[in-house]
């Protein structure tokens, strides 16, 4: 039997409505359950010490890909097992770690205890585990966020538009506003533009191929092989820029978008050029503004349940068995 604490965010667009709490405990009947759902950030910190201090094996996250965040903040570095419930907008941490709304497979890959240590990215001093960057796609996270708070029906909008509320959001975004260049310093040792002075709309930090539950951002990129992606938009006019972008809408990579720059490294640091403060997103949350972000990367610093590939299966287990959790 495995001690189990899970975190419900009510405030998340899905979760009070695809996870009962009477329906887990039928799958995990087995499990020693204790169910939470914390008013605030404070109280989730101080919940999860207790639980680290209780020597909880296993927390739920029940939300979006905000609630992992908040959490995986006070569990990198611990041993502690994350499983992730998708309850929320885009759900891009379940996606990649190929866990839905279905409990019976949800318990399947509890059950079978395939976890992956996951690589997370350290952004100053707040950790991220999706993807995340500066410029545009700033401002949408931080619309949808705001009226996630404010409006009720904006909250009947994200149920039904799901993963297509951040697309709506970004073309409103696209058109309606003032088209804004970044201005950065940008270095790593393995960019290989030779100008480190950057102007770009948009700037994207990567440990996993699609952001916003749809866009393939970059598609080659893991999140457990020590080096995260940042690609780098060039394009200095918003005609350009809504080409580059359509392509991402429907669901494809611009390959041969000269101005679009990627490349894979551990360490980025960013300062900003002019008076304005970066502002940066992750996980769809609003980071701290700075006028600069030193990025690097916490390699398989979270561990995390997953039914993909590469799942590093217990020794113990054999097809023909659900084994027992000690
Ligand atoms: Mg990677």
């Amino acid at each position: 039997m495995a001690n189990i604490s899970v975190y419900l965010n009510p405030h998340a667009s899905q979760a009070m409505h695809t996870f009962q709490a009477e329906e887990i405990k039928k799958y995990f009947f087995r499990q020693e359950l204790r169910f939470m759902s914390p008013s605030s950030e404070a109280e989730l910190i101080e919940l999860i010490q207790k639980d680290k201090n209780d020597g909880v094996e296993c927390i739920f996250s029940i939300g979006g890909d905000g609630t992992a965040h908040t959490i995986a903040q006070n569990l990198v570095g611990s041993k502690i097992k994350l499983l992730v419930l998708p309850g929320g907008t885009a759900n891009d941490f379940a996606a990649q770690m190929g866990t839905n709304s279905n409990l019976r497979k949800l318990a399947g890959i509890f059950h079978a205890r395939t976890t992956r240590e996951v690589d997370i990215i350290k952004v100053n001093d707040r950790y991220l585990i999706t993807n995340g960057g500066v410029g545009i796609a700033y401002k949408v996270a931080q619309e949808v966020n705001k009226f996630r708070k404010d409006i009720k029906f904006f909250k009947n909008f994200l149920k039904s538009a799901g993963k297509n509320a951040y697309s709506l959001m970004f073309i409103k975004q696209i058109i309606m506003a003032k088209f804004e260049m970044l201005e950065v310093f940008m270095d790593s040792p393995d960019m290989p533009l030779f100008d480190k002075k950057i102007k770009s709309p948009l700037i994207l930090v990567n440990n996993q191929p699609r952001l916003a539950g749809k866009f393939p951002v970059a598609p080659q990129t893991r999140n457990d092989d020590g080096k995260f992606n940042v690609t780098i938009f060039l394009h200095d006019n918003k005609l350009d820029f809504i080409k580059a972008s359509s392509a991402f809408l429907m669901g494809k990579f611009p390959e041969n978008d000269k101005k679009i720059i990627q490349f894979e490294t551990d360490t980025l640091n960013m300062v900003s050029l002019n008076e304005k403060d970066l502002d940066f997103f992750g996980d769809g949350e609003n980071f701290q503004p700075s006028k600069e972000l030193n990025i690097s990367l916490i390699p398989k610093s979270l561990v995390v349940y997953s039914s993909n590939e590469d799942i590093v299966l217990c020794p113990s287990y054999s097809l023909d068995t659900i084994p027992a959790i000690k």
